[in-house]
């Protein structure tokens, strides 16, 4: 089969996957252990923090390794609420966006439970957040605005620059960012930020490691009580090779950049391009510069069916694509595009293709005469035939 599903996870880099098997056999002390063995293991963890720090323009005691961005989320969001309504004894006010992964959404949803306050901006039918929303939105109780870079859904690209700028001047106001999908495919500077997400398994890294980055000036209650891992931010043994895996990954991603985007521009330009022409698609992604190169979102609303089956003929031709992120597959309709179109019908019956440098031109031609079946196959069945 051709996998077109790189945005739920690409497979390990070879370079990252002989650092995974040569640290795992011989980094496996532990590294807060006392001995020589337990200290090699903590050197090896302390340089990759800084190799981290220095590509990433910030602090190496600003690096805070987790299991991945789905903690990092929980961290960073709940970390600010707590410690700023336990500091203040006030209600703090959190502003994010209705397209969010759902590890910020529903982790946002369940501080509004708890009676924090939460506004979920609306984003336009591209997609995108319009800064003066945030602006008008600001409380006097807001410690934190949470907005991904890249969206896992659509590749909408949000103004994290501009909306960098406009908290600048408000150090009360903490700026959370979900590098997730961006990381590798556009440039980001994290001055601006103050926490920043990124997972492993998502540029070439192993699975159960993500980090975020915790500015100095963040004050932050732990998700986790425990040891004194990581500064006591998050207690636990530290998954060594994971993290030396990691910062391979974060290396080799930023190294191959320029080469990946070339690979990436033409492979995007060709399948929009003949997507686009194809009678009865819809497409949900913009083209670049409004959206990322590696995620091309449509749907197809023929017969009023649904994405899975959609997926399910291409699977049929040998083409393993996806509907919604990974983390909410089983929803319906798709709640991102829900906010952007409000149109049941184009939420329900979405694809996502997602692209990778290691996708050949001739995997991206079978794709969409695959796609072009598809259409043709809904067409010509009555809808009992294609249930
Ligand atoms: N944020 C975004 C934008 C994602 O695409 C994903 C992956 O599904 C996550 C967070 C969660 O990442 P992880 O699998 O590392 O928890």
């Amino acid at each position: 089969p051709l996998y077109f599903d790189y945005c739920a996870s690409t497979p390990l880099h070879p370079e990252v996957y002989e650092e995974l098997m040569h640290s795992t056999k011989q980094f496996f002390a532990n590294p807060s252990s006392v001995h020589d063995m337990g200290f090699e293991a903590n050197v090896r963890v302390e340089e990759a923090r800084e190799q981290i720090s220095a590509l990433l323009l910030v602090k190496p005691n600003e690096v805070v390794f987790t299991s991945g961005a789905t903690e990092s989320n929980n961290l960073a969001i709940q970390g600010v609420v707590r410690s700023w309504a336990k500091k203040t004894g006030q209600t703090p006010h959190v502003i994010t966006t209705q397209i969010e992964h759902s590890s910020v959404y529903n982790c946002c949803k369940q501080l509004a439970t708890e009676g924090i306050e939460v506004t979920f901006l609306p984003v336009a039918r591209n997609g995108l957040v319009d800064v003066t929303t945030i602006e008008e939105s600001m409380q006097p109780n807001t410690v934190l605005v949470s907005v991904m870079h890249v969206n896992n859904e659509t590749g909408a690209i949000q103004p994290i620059q501009e909306i960098g700028k406009l908290l600048r001047n408000k150090p009360d106001i903490h700026f959370h960012v979900d590098g997730v999908q961006g990381f590798g495919k556009q440039s980001l500077l994290i001055e601006d930020i103050d926490l920043y997400t990124l997972s492993g398994h998502k540029i070439g890294g192993p699975k159960g490691i993500g980090l975020l980055i915790i500015k100095e000036t963040v004050e932050l209650t732990p998700l986790l009580y425990g040891g004194e891992q990581e500064h006591g931010i998050r207690p636990g043994t530290t998954n060594v090779p994971a993290v030396l895996s990691m910062a391979k990954a974060i290396e080799l991603t930023l190294k191959n950049r320029e080469e990946t985007m070339r690979m990436l521009t033409t492979l995007h330009d060709l399948v929009y391009s003949k997507l686009e022409a194809i009678p009865g698609i819809i497409m949900n992604s913009a083209k670049p510069p409004m959206s990322s190169l590696h995620i091309i979102n449509f749907s197809y609303t023929g017969k009023g069916i649904t994405s899975a089956i959609l997926i399910g003929i291409l699977a049929k031709q040998g083409i393993i694509v996806s509907s919604q992120s990974a983390c909410s597959s089983k929803a319906k309709a798709s709640r991102v595009l829900m906010a952007m179109t409000h149109d049941e019908m184009i939420s329900s019956s979405s694809i996502r293709l997602s692209l990778h440098e290691s996708v050949s031109l001739k995997d991206a031609e079978y794709l969409i005469e695959s796609i072009e079946k598809m259409v043709n196959h809904v067409k010509t069945k009555n809808k009992f035939e294609l249930l």
